[in-house]
C-alpha cells in the first residue's frame, strides 16, 4: 500500500471516523486494491504469455519452413529431368507416359509427398504419381489453377488449396519445364500433404494458423478455423478465391466479428470458445502469415487468484486497522474512565477526610460533652449526697450529741469517784468512755467517707447487707426516735458490683424516703429483703408502711426535682440520682406500692457476673 494511502488510514484512525465511514473506506479500498492487483497481475501474465507465444512462434515458423522447404528442391529436379523433357516434347509416345509414370510415382513414394504431376502447356495432366489410383490426375485440365497460370507467368509457383480432384488440402509447388527449342514446354507439380503438421500441433495441445496473402486460414491445429479468414475478406478477394476453387466450399465467414490488435480474442474451439492473445510471424517469402494463439485462461485464472489474495489481504488489514483501532479507543475509554475514577477517588476522599475531620471533631466536643455531663453528674451526686446528709444532719447531731452527753456524764461521775477512791469504778467509766469515744470517732469516720467525692470508676465486689448496715447506722438516731421497726433479710452472700458509697447513698435515700413516708402512720415498718433475680442479679426491696405513692405521682417520682415534700425537706432530687447511680451500675430502679406502703425495687448485677 502506498505511504499516501497509509498516511490517510492512520489520520483517519487518530480522528475516530464513524463505523460506518470506516466501512465504506475500507471497502473502497478492498475493491481498489483487488482491482489494481487484478488489473497488473493480468497484465503480467498476458505478457508473459506473449513472450511465450513469440517463443512457440519462432518454433512453429521453423517447423512449417522446414515441412516447406524439404520439397522445394524437386519440382526443379523434375524439370530438368531427360524423360520429363521428352515426354512433353513427345506428348503421344505411350512408351514415355509409362516411363514417366513411374518414375513420378517411385519419385513420390520415396520422399512421402501426396502427389507428383507432370502438366502440358495447356494445363492438362500427361503423367502423374497417382496414375493407377482412381482419383488420378491423368487427363484432368489445371490450367485454371494459379499455381499452372503463376508457374507460367514467372516460371515458378508456391499455392495452397484444395484439390480439385482429391477434395484433400496440400501446398502445390509448381516449376516450368523448358521445351528443348527454349520455349516452355509444361509444369512441374508436387503437392505436398502439410495434413500431418496439423496433427502435430493439435497433439501438442499448441493453437497455430497458417493464413495466405488474403488472410484466410489454410493451416490450423483446430479444423473448425480451416478456410476461414481472421476478418471479413474484400470482395474482389472473395470472388478471386472461389473462381479458383482455392478452398473449395467453403463460404469463407470470417473467424472474428472483432479483430482487436495485440489483445484477446475469442476463437470457436471444440463446442465452445477459447480465449487467448495472438501473436503472428510474417512470411513474406511465402506470403502467409503464421499466427500462433496461447490461452489466456491460466492467466485469468491467476489474475483472479491474486486479486482475491489481495482482497483477502486488504480485508486482513481492514480487520488488523480495526482491531488496533478500537483496542486503541478501548484503552482510550479506559484511561478515561481510570482518570474520571481517581478523580471521584480523590473528590471522596477529600469529602471522607472533611466529613472525618468533622466527625473527629464532633466526636472530641461530644466526648468532652460526656466529661462534662460525667463531671456534672458526679458533682450532682456528690450535692445529692451531702443533702442527704443534711437531711439526715438532725439525727447525726442527735448520734453524736449523745455520746458525748455520756462522756460527759461519765467524766463528772469519775471526778466524784476519784475524790473518793473510788478507783475501780473510775476504771470502768474510762473504760466506757473509750467506747463512747470509739464510737464517735467511727461516726465521724462514715461521715467523712460518705461525705467524700467519689466517680464511678471505683467498681468493686460490695456485700448488699453490709451497704444497708451503713445505711441504717447514719439513721440510727432517727429510726430509734421514730419507733421504727426494721427488719432486714439481706443474705450475706448477697454481693453486687459497685461503687460501695454510691450505692450506701442510694439505699439511704430509700431509707430516708420510707422513714418520710411513715411520719404520720400508726406503724412504722421498714423491711429490707434481698434476693436473686435470675442468675446474674440481685434484688433489693425496701418496703415500708407507709402512706404509699399515688398513682398521680407515680409517673413523676423518677423525674428530676419533683416531691411532694414541704419546702426545705426535700429538692426532689433522691430518686433521680439514685435511679442514675443504678443505671451506671448496670441495673434498675422502679417504684410500686405493696401492701401496706411503697416498695421501691433495686435490681444490681451479681459480682461474679
Ligand atoms: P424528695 O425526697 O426530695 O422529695 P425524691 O426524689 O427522693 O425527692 O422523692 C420524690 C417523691 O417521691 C417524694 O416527694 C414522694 O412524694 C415520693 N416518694 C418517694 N419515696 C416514697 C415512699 N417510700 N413513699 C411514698 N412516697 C414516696
Amino acid at each position: 500500500m502506498s505511504p499516501v494511502v497509509t498516511a490517510a488510514l492512520r489520520r483517519i484512525t487518530r480522528r475516530g471516523t464513524p463505523l460506518a465511514a470506516w466501512g465504506w473506506g475500507l471497502a473502497v479500498l478492498t475493491l481498489v486494491a483487488t482491482a489494481a492487483v487484478f488489473g497488473v497481475t493480468l497484465e503480467a501474465g498476458h505478457e508473459q504469455v506473449r513472450r511465450a507465444a513469440r517463443q512457440r512462434l519462432v518454433i512453429g515458423e521453423a517447423v512449417l519452413r522446414a515441412a516447406v522447404e524439404r520439397y522445394g528442391y524437386l519440382p526443379g529436379v523434375l524439370a530438368l529431368d531427360t524423360e520429363v523433357r521428352g515426354l512433353l516434347g513427345n506428348l503421344d509416345a505411350p512408351a514415355g507416359i509409362a516411363a514417366v509414370n513411374a518414375k513420378l510415382e517411385a519419385i513420390a513414394e520415396a520422399s512421402d509427398v501426396a502427389a507428383i504431376y507432370l502438366l502440358d502447356r495447356d494445363g492438362l495432366t500427361r503423367s502423374a504419381s497417382n496414375w493407377d489410383q482412381p482419383l488420378s490426375f491423368v487427363g484432368t485440365s489445371y490450367a485454371y489453377r494459379p499455381y499452372f497460370t503463376e508457374a507460367v507467368a514467372t516460371g515458378a509457383s508456391r499455392y495452397f488449396g484444395i484439390g480439385t480432384t482429391t477434395n484433400r488440402p496440400g501446398l502445390f509447388i509448381g516449376k516450368a519445364v523448358p521445351a528443348r527449342d527454349g520455349g516452355f514446354a509444361g509444369v512441374v507439380v508436387v503437392k505436398i500433404d502439410l495434413e500431418g503438421l496439423q496433427r502435430e500441433w493439435r497433439q501438442a495441445g499448441e493453437h497455430v494458423l497458417v493464413s495466405d496473402a488474403a488472410g484466410v486460414v489454410f493451416l490450423a491445429s483446430e479444423p473448425a478455423w480451416k478456410y476461414r479468414p481472421f476478418r471479413p475478406l474484400t470482395q474482389v478477394d472473395t470472388a478471386r478465391i472461389q473462381a479458383a476453387r482455392q478452398y473449395g466450399d467453403s463460404d469463407l465467414r470470417p473467424l472474428l466479428s472483432e479483430w482487436i490488435d495485440g489483445g484477446t480474442i475469442e476463437l470457436p474451439c471444440g463446442d465452445g470458445t477459447m480465449s487467448g492473445i495472438v501473436e503472428r510471424a510474417a512470411m513474406p517469402d511465402l506470403g502467409w502469415t503464421l499466427w500462433y494463439v496461447a490461452e489466456t485462461d491460466a492467466t485469468l485464472r491467476q489474475a483472479l487468484l491474486a486479486s482475491l489474495a489481495a482482497g483477502i489481504a486488504c480485508l486482513a488489514f481492514a480487520f488488523a486497522l480495526a482491531a488496533a483501532s478500537q483496542r486503541r479507543q478501548r484503552l482510550r475509554s479506559e484511561q478515561a474512565m481510570r482518570l474520571t475514577l481517581e478523580r471521584r477517588v480523590a473528590e471522596r476522599t477529600s469529602d471522607l477526610s472533611t466529613a472525618n475531620a468533622r466527625l473527629r471533631g464532633e466526636i472530641a466536643e461530644r466526648e468532652r460533652a460526656t466529661a462534662a455531663l460525667r463531671a456534672t453528674q458526679d458533682e450532682l451526686i456528690h450535692a445529692g449526697r451531702l443533702a442527704a446528709l443534711g437531711q439526715i444532719s438532725t439525727a447525726i447531731n442527735h448520734e453524736i450529741n449523745q455520746p458525748l452527753a455520756a462522756l460527759r456524764t461519765f467524766l463528772s461521775s469519775s471526778s466524784v469517784f476519784l475524790e473518793r477512791g473510788d478507783t475501780a469504778t473510775v476504771g470502768r467509766n474510762l473504760k466506757r468512755m473509750t467506747e463512747v469515744t470509739q464510737r464517735i470517732a467511727e461516726i465521724i469516720r462514715h461521715l467523712k467517707v460518705f461525705a467524700r467525692k467519689t466517680g464511678p470508676e471505683h467498681w468493686e465486689p460490695v456485700r448488699l447487707d453490709a451497704a444497708a448496715a451503713a445505711a441504717l447506722d447514719l439513721l440510727a438516731a432517727r429510726i430509734r426516735v421514730e419507733a421504727v421497726q426494721v427488719t432486714c433479710a439481706i443474705p450475706p452472700e448477697a454481693t453486687v458490683r459497685a461503687e460501695p458509697v454510691r450505692l450506701e447513698q442510694v439505699i439511704l435515700n430509700l431509707m430516708v424516703n420510707a422513714l418520710d413516708a411513715m411520719r404520720d402512720a400508726p406503724e412504722r415498718r421498714l423491711d429490707l429483703t434481698a434476693m436473686r433475680e435470675a442468675a446474674s442479679c440481685w434484688r433489693l426491696c425496701v418496703a415500708d408502711s407507709g402512706s404509699g405513692i399515688s398513682e398521680e405521682h407515680m409517673p413523676h417520682v423518677f423525674d428530676p426535682f419533683f416531691t411532694t415534700k414541704a419546702a426545705g425537706e426535700g429538692l426532689g432530687l433522691g430518686l433521680s440520682l439514685s435511679s442514675l447511680i443504678v443505671r451506671d451500675f448496670g441495673g434498675s430502679l422502679a417504684a410500686a406500692n405493696g401492701a401496706r406502703g411503697a416498695v421501691l425495687t433495686l435490681v444490681l448485677p451479681a459480682a461474679e457476673a
